[in-house]
């Protein structure tokens, strides 16, 4: 849950989560939308599935019980190194050094390595050096205290080096490079989408869609979609759907742009009411949910948002 994610947002998560599932059975055996409305806001959605995948695994082929190594950690889906380290050295004592953003940080900034974090010899870099740092006898606080050290001590801007404990053994201190350090390769691609949302009411119901494919929000709930290169004047969109007769437009409104790590989603939505659902055959399907069902169905977050705004402002009407 706190990958990519502060304490304080995920923590909330964590609490619904373990009241719900209080073992990795339960949470095995759980239906996927469940889940994935329990996630729903959190964001980056591959590690709700993920994790149900790795906890169905541990279930069903390790008869419910967590692996203590490492390597053993570290093939469950959606594990990566840090967070088999990070498993393996603070649940069970093994000698594996973590390294996260905050520890990046640190260790370029004391060891002045100039390296850029994010490239692959940088990596390389970065897991040698902390390898090299942990403590072998006790690699749980040493990991807690340098991840720890590098988010309240060793800040991302104007660290307070006066007072640091480290000072006189820290290479950028020594040489002037605090604020130069760590050094990061500039992201070269981030891409523009542009998302035209159609919120189709009919009577007391809504038309939506279930994100499938290997796109962003996988698995989670949408209005009908028109996806294109461009953002889209209403007319052009109406004349892009193609509606039959019979429908009123609304309102159409633009979100605020959402950022995600790779790409920045604009979102428009376009309001509309039809007399009658009977002539309208989605390309995509699609299922009418009753109103009320939209509060139990996952969505992603900026549409999630939408909803809770319009709740009372949905533009029903009497179906022919
Ligand atoms: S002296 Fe400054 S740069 Fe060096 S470890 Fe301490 S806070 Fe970080």
């Amino acid at each position: 849950m706190l990958q990519q994610t502060r304490v304080a947002q995920g923590l909330p998560y964590y609490h619904k989560f373990t009241e719900r599932f209080s073992t990795i059975s339960e949470l095995a055996l759980a239906e996927d939308d469940e889940v994935m409305k329990l996630w729903e806001g959190l964001g980056y959605y591959s590690r709700a599935r993920n994790m149900l995948h790795a906890a169905r695994f541990v279930h069903h082929k390790r008869e419910g019980v967590f692996p203590h190594t490492y390597q053993e950690i570290r093939e469950l889906k959606g594990v990566g190194d840090y967070t088999a380290a990070a498993i393996a050295s603070m649940a069970f004592g093994e000698a594996y050094a973590v390294v996260d953003g905050n520890v990046y940080r640190l260790l370029s900034r004391f060891l002045g390595i100039d390296t850029p974090v994010n490239s692959s010899a940088g990596k390389k870099e970065f897991a040698q050096a902390a390898d090299e740092m942990l403590d072998c006898e006790d690699p749980a606080t040493y990991n807690q205290a340098v991840m720890e050290f590098g988010a309240l001590q060793c800040i991302p801007r104007k660290p307070d080096c006066g007072h640091c404990v480290l000072r006189s053994g820290c290479e950028a201190y020594k040489t002037g490079r605090v604020e130069e350090l760590p050094v990061k390769l500039r992201k070269k691609y981030d891409r523009k989408r542009y998302f035209h949302y159609l919120m189709i009411a009919s009577q007391d119901h809504v038309l939506v869609e279930r994100r499938e494919g290997s796109d962003i929000w996988k698995h989670l709930f949408q209005f009908p979609l028109i996806e294109t290169q461009r953002p889209l004047e209403m007319e052009a969109l109406l004349a892009e759907v193609g509606l039959p007769d019979g429908f009123e437009v609304r309102e159409y409104t633009s979100l605020a742009p959402h950022k995600l790590s790779h790409q920045t989603i604009y979102i428009h939505v376009l309001k509309l009411n039809m007399a009658s659902a009977d002539g309208l055959a989605w390309k995509g399907g699609g299922q009418w949910v009753p109103k009320s069902d939209l509060e139990t169905l996952a969505f992603p977050r900026p549409l999630r948002q939408f909803l809770d705004q319009n709740q009372l402002n949905l533009p029903f009407g009497p179906r022919a």
